[in-house]
């Protein structure tokens, strides 16, 4: 590859606060058009806004779960440009004393570990939303404005230009996802637009220093979509320049349907938008004393689970990195374990089982019809040797299905493990009889015919003998 990709994400995420940024409407998603609107977040002359002190205590949290330094002097400026779903004609966000600034997160891809910079975090307003009357603005007769959206706070998240790749590009933005859910300041459901990235995206030689000219993408709310976003206006700007153009600095939308990005505009310098202070908000004073309690207040973050399930609980890279992608994974886990039940089986059934199941029937894990509560019942009930591994499995396909106490169904379906050495002795016995060629095979000294012997006592007792105990007896008949 001759050139290098230079990456960087702007993330916007929505805050999950009760009220909007700078007045008492609801922030809920889903309401009839234009009923969650006052003179405020409308714009209209002659009211003050007032901040959410919510949205500051949501963004110094921010700043904090990604080592950023919290300015203890912030101040609100006013972006200014036209559009109809912005009816101050001015966006109120930061400028050049945003609430957080200099941070880092740890991403990984395949294995490698690397650090990418945050550039900052400020806080702003979300503007209305347009919704035409066609499929886009240039085939509608008409296009209303709601402005339920607008006042809904948001953090900015800006990342240093330090990704190389598509798939680092979606580290990040997963890492930033779970770091948010985990301080539980937004709801991150990118189908709703709550958590969308601008993407920047530049190429130069390979081991050039120099950035090359860059290209935006906005809005883009899937992690499908930003890896093909980025992989394409890769290819795109490769191809232009190895044909000895230019590239020009623009943003550009990207056609999910088409899977192109198409050019919108020609980019805004941040002159274009004559930031100016906002006169009707005080700045944003926060004592060290407030920032010590935030940060106390944090919860384990998804890293330092990561590590606890490692080096605590001897559970590997691969298996703890998973189950704290999420945060709702790692409080199942974590719940799960607490009951009583072995991190590694645990870890095992959530990643095999409940993940298929989950998967298969497109649910969240917060929707399993198998709870915590139950599947550590199912553990235990293989650890005290109630039922045996295999039969675990058919338990566990009951279970899905049937919401009663595992042990009642182990009893209702007679899954119980047969422990009773008389009982499978006589089927060992018949086992023998009936199958001389591995018996033979066995005691000419191939041991391992004992296998297929096992694996008939088991057919036999429909899985419910105990397999150690099988093993045992299988030997001392065939001495
Ligand atoms: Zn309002």
């Amino acid at each position: 590859m001759k050139y290098e990709a230079v990456i960087g994400l702007e993330i916007h995420s929505e805050l999950k606060t009760q009220t909007k940024i700078f007045c008492g409407c609801a922030t809920s998603f889903g309401a009839d058009q234009n009923t969650h609107v006052c003179p405020v977040c409308l714009g209209l002359p002659g009211v003050l806004p007032v901040v959410n002190r919510k949205v500051v205590e949501f963004a110094i949290k921010a700043g904090l779960a990604t080592n950023c330094t919290i300015n203890q002097y912030s101040k609100f400026d006013r972006k200014n440009y036209y559009y109809p779903d912005l009816p101050k004609n001015f966006q109120t966000s930061q400028f050049d004393l945003p609430i957080a600034e200099h941070g880092s997160v740890e991403i990984e891809v395949d294995g490698v570990k690397k650090t990418v910079r945050l550039t900052r975090i400020h806080m702003e307003e979300d503007a209305g939303k347009l919704v035409h009357s066609g499929a886009t603005i240039k085939d509608s007769d008409s296009s209303n404005v709601d402005y339920n959206r607008t006042g809904v706070p948001l953090i900015e998240i800006v990342s240093e230009p330090d990704m190389r790749s598509a798939a680092e590009a979606r580290a990040y933005m997963e890492k930033i996802k779970s770091i948010l859910e985990y301080i539980d300041v937004s709801n991150c459901r990118m189908e709703e637009g709550n958590l969308r990235a601008d993407i920047n995206v530049s190429l130069r030689p390979v081991g050039s220093e120099k950035l090359g000219t860059r290209t935006e993408m906005k809005n883009i709310n899937s992690f499908k979509a930003l890896e093909d976003a980025i992989n394409y206006e890769i290819e795109r700007q490769a191809e232009v320049l190895d044909d000895g153009g230019k590239i020009i600095q623009e943003t550009r939308t990207w056609d999910a349907d088409r899977g192109i990005t198409l050019s919108m505009r020609s980019k805004e310098e941040a002159h274009d938008y004559r930031y100016m202070p906002e006169p009707d908000l005080p700045p944003i004073v926060t004592t060290s004393e407030e920032i010590e309690a935030y940060r106390k207040s944090l919860p384990e973050l998804p890293d330092a689970k990561k590590h606890r399930l490692i080096d605590k609980l001897g559970l590997s890279e691969y298996d703890a990195g998973i189950l704290t992608s999420t945060r709702a994974m790692a409080d199942y886990f974590d719940k799960v374990v607490e009951l009583g039940a072995d991190p590694k089986s645990t870890a095992n059934w959530m990643m095999g089982d409940l993940a298929k199941n989950l998967n298969a029937e497109g649910l969240t894990i917060e929707k399993s019809p198998i709870d915590p509560t139950r599947l550590a019942k199912m553990i235990s009930l293989v650890e005290k040797g109630t039922i045996s591994g295999k039969i675990a499995k058919t338990l566990f396909v009951e279970m899905w299905k049937d919401s009663s106490d595992p042990e009642k169904i182990v009893e209702a379906k007679g899954l119980v493990q047969i422990t009773d050495s008389s009982a499978i002795e006589k089927i060992v016995l018949e086992v023998i009889e009936k199958n001389p060629k591995p018996v033979e095979e066995y005691r000419a000294g191939k041991k391992k015919a004992i296998g297929s012997l096992v694996g008939q006592v088991m057919k036999l007792t429909k899985g419910k003998a105990n397999p150690q105990l099988v093993n045992k007896l299988l030997e001392e008949k065939l001495q």
